[in-house]
């Protein structure tokens, strides 16, 4: 088995990685348990000064990594460079943040004197996805690391460079070796490392099926795990909000990274007096995108990740069309090289077709028409994933009384859901538990401890 990197836009094989065997896997959790018990006497202060490094290191080198996402996955250079502008972002707001987030907190006890310490748990594991590959795992490391664990991770199969990539720039700022760990292994060896005592918990973000795969082991094992599946987000849109915008956003929410994210808006719930008019505004918009070279700033849809990804994406829609949906854009493939797939919209989706309630990780936009308000919470709930959502509408007593009753982690009035590093991330349902990001996320992996003095 070897792990290569294969640019989509061209389907050229660029780099090949030979993978650890089992015995140098269990080499590198001693050393990330040896590193951790150094690392964890260190004071916030010198990991703040390493983690600044790394957010300065991240800005210097924002071309190169740029161009190693693109070309590992294919996404449009614009949206790599933000990726790495946001990575930074957030190494900066835990290095800022992380010594009052885990300050002592006394408790409120009558006739005692307690307090809480959240203090390291030790080794940590992450397996992460390849849709934005320097952004999921800095997410996952840098509170972990400035909490005073050390992680190791299992990047994606597909996005070997920039996997390799990450783990050098934390050494070159002066990360101790074993605090951050690249591991190229086969997904099989997960159990290997989340079966081993040292090992204290695992954070995946990945489809439901990987989550699911993972959430047995660190059940089996009794080991801490949280998890960021997929989403199938509603964009409600009722009948009052400036309406030229909020298709604008529809677009924005929807191809977003080529329409590869767990919070991509992908059902338009859309009430029956504005529906025509923003179907024609939406196809419009979306039937205006251009395909292209993501190393292009004039292409506005990329590739998707993998040839694999857009033949999974393909049966999905063609199952859908074949159980009777009706094919408002788009609905398949453009005849040229790479992992293209048309902008696409569907409509009458009914509970029995995939669309309606898979993950469709492309740019296929699903639009609904409904009554009224009340039908527009029902079918938003309706999903078996709970992740993020939008409601369109001047009224925002109405917006807040909607995104209270929509059942998912985040919701959002009059922009599509987003990430943001002080903002808590995460989902309910299938989509997973737990929460990243925020002073919540540096909390999932640290010991809540009490200390009594009496
Ligand atoms: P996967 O969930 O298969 O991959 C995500 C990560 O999990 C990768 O590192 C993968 O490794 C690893 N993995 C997969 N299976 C296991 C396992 N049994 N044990 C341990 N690790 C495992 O996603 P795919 O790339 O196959 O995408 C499939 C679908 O998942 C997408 O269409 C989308 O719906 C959803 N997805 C959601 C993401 C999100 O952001 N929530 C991100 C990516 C995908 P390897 O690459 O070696 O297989």
């Amino acid at each position: 088995m070897t792990i290569t990197s294969v640019n989509p836009a061209t389907s050229e094989t660029l780099k090949t990685y030979k993978p650890l065997t089992k015995d140098q896997t269990i080499d590198a959790i001693a050393k990330a348990d040896t590193a951790y018990r150094s690392w964890r006497e260190t004071s916030f202060d010198h990991r703040k000064k390493v983690m600044l490094k790394f957010a300065d290191h991240l800005r210097q080198h924002a071309d190169e990594y740029s161009r190693l996402i693109t070309l590992d996955m294919g996404k449009r250079i614009s949206e790599s460079q933000y990726e790495i502008e946001y990575c930074a972002n957030i190494a900066e707001f835990y290095a800022n943040g992380a010594e009052s987030f885990l300050a002592d907190q006394p408790m409120d006890v009558e006739g005692a004197n307690a307090y809480l310490q959240y203090a390291p748990l030790g080794v940590l594991m992450g397996v992460m996805p390849w849709n934005f590959p320097f952004y999921q795992v800095v997410r996952f490391a840098t509170p972990n690391i400035m909490a005073g664990n050390t992680v190791m991770v299992k990047h994606a199969s597909n996005v070997p460079q920039c996997a390799e990539a990450i783990a050098n720039a934390f050494a070159d700022c002066g990360l101790p070796d074993g605090v951050y760990t690249n591991l190229f292994i086969p997904s099989e060896f997960v159990e290997v490392i989340v079966s081993d005592s040292r090992v204290q918990g695992i954070s995946l973000t990945g489809s439901e099926k990987a989550g699911a795969a993972v959430a047995e082991l660190a059940g089996k094992n009794l080991k801490r795990s949280v998890l960021e599946l997929g989403g199938n987000d509603p964009f409600i849109v009722l009948e009052d909000p400036d309406l030229d915008q909020t298709v604008e956003l529809a677009v924005q929410g929807r191809m977003v990274n080529a329409g590869q994210s767990c919070v991509a808006s992908k059902r338009f719930i859309v009430v029956e007096s504005v529906a025509d008019e923003f179907l024609s505004a939406f196809k419009e918009k979306m039937g205006n995108m251009k395909l292209g070279d993501p190393m292009d700033e004039d292409t506005t849809l990329a590739p998707l990740s993998t040839e694999q990804a857009a033949v999974k994406l393909q049966e999905q829609v063609q199952a859908s069309i074949d159980a009777g949906a009706t094919v408002v854009l788009g609905g398949d493939r453009p005849d040229r090289e790479g992992a293209f797939f048309n902008p696409t919209i569907l409509t009458g989706i009914t509970p029995e077709m995939p669309t309606f309630d898979q993950e469709l990780f492309g740019p296929v936009a699903s639009v609904y028409v409904v009554k009224d308000e009340e039908e527009a919470i029902e079918l938003a709930n309706r999903s078996s994933y709970g992740l993020g959502g939008s409601v369109y509408t001047k009224d925002i007593n109405r917006a807040r009384r909607v995104a209270e009753r929509v059942e998912t982690g985040m919701m959002f009035v009059n922009q599509p859901t987003k990430s943001q590093a002080e903002l808590p991330f995460g989902g309910i349902k299938n989509s997973g538990y737990g929460r990243e990001l925020s002073h919540l996320g540096i909390l999932e992996f640290v010991n809540k401890k009490l200390i009594h003095l009496g």
